[in-house]
């Protein structure tokens, strides 16, 4: 039998960090949600005893490095696998980009593998085993808009965003998170409003939507990378009503309403930046 499952990437509408822990992680408060930019992830059981994956990326391993591999060994260890295993994925979200690529894939071979199995695990449970894979796996696992706490593993739903569409521009360079997050100087943080965009989004207000959205990390990588600052002014002056950078960037994003101005951003921006997509909220 073979599998599919769809791994949306996401974005933050909110990135707060709250404060340092003795682990050497930090607190986190963010609201993501999935978009209609997705890998997909093909699983079918092969004969011989071991996990295999395949893509084709310059920037991605497909050997033990792999968050889906590493996700798939997770698996086995908690559950134990019947069969081994090949896990394909194409890959079509931008890596090291600020969209989860890496978190989802992993998440949709937790999902697929439970599948495949008929296991029948909860979302929670893999969830949890998620969080040890890497701190946006839990909210991978179940999608949608959430409120992600804690490390990122304390997921709560939230309600749904206003349907609109999604422009995003990313500029031709890679961001590690790691090291974004080693630049923040907590008492220097611009905190975003996330009460707000909680409310926002239960009252499916887009402007007030778009007015509360804040990502901490903005600054850091803006700094760093004057080449997000360029994609974000640009965006902004094309008339691009909520313009934020996603988790540790660098890509940006513009949420927007009306289809055709959605679209004339997306062609404006094709002539500053080689990577660009509009494509629908999910979540
Ligand atoms: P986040 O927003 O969760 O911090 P990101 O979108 O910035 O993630 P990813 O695309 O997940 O970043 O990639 C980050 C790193 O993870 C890269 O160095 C990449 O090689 C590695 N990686 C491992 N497995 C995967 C995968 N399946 N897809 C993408 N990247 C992967």
């Amino acid at each position: 039998m073979v599998l599919f499952e769809k791994a949306p990437a996401k974005i933050n509408l909110s990135l707060d960090v709250l404060g340092k822990r003795t682990d050497g992680y930090h607190d986190v408060e963010m609201i993501m949600t999935t978009i209609d930019l997705a890998d997909r992830v093909r699983l079918y059981a092969i004969e011989q005893d071991r996990i295999e994956v395949s893509l084709e990326s310059r920037y991605v391993p497909s050997d033990e490095r792999n968050l889906a591999y590493k996700a798939a060994v997770a698996f086995k260890r908690r559950y134990g696998l019947p069969f081994g295993v090949h896990i394909h994925i194409e890959k079509n979200i931008p890596v090291s980009a600020g969209l989860g690529g890496g978190s989802t894939d992993a998440a949709a071979v937790l999902r697929g593998l439970n599948r495949l199995c008929s296991f029948g695990i909860p979302e929670e449970e893999l969830a949890d085993l998620g969080a040890g894979i890497g701190s946006d796996v839990p909210f991978c696992v179940y999608g949608n808009t959430a409120i992600a706490t804690g490390r990122g593993e304390k997921v709560e739903p939230l309600a749904s965003p206003p349907s609109c569409w999604v422009v995003l521009a990313k500029p031709n360079i890679g961001v590690s998170t790691r090291t974004i997050f080693q630049q923040i100087k907590l008492e220097q943080l611009m905190h975003p409003n996330t009460k707000e965009i909680v409310h926002a989004l239960s009252n499916k207000d887009f402007e007030h939507m778009c007015s509360s959205m804040g990502n901490v990390l903005e600054n850091v990588t803006l700094t760093l990378y004057p080449e997000v600052q360029r994609i974000k002014d640009i965006m902004k002056h094309m008339g691009a009503p909520g313009v934020l950078m996603s988790g540790s960037g660098p890509t940006v994003y513009s949420l927007v309403e009306n289809y055709s101005k959605a679209k004339r951003i997306y062609n404006g921006m094709r002539g500053f930046c080689q990577e660009v997509y509009l494509v629908r909220l999910l979540g």
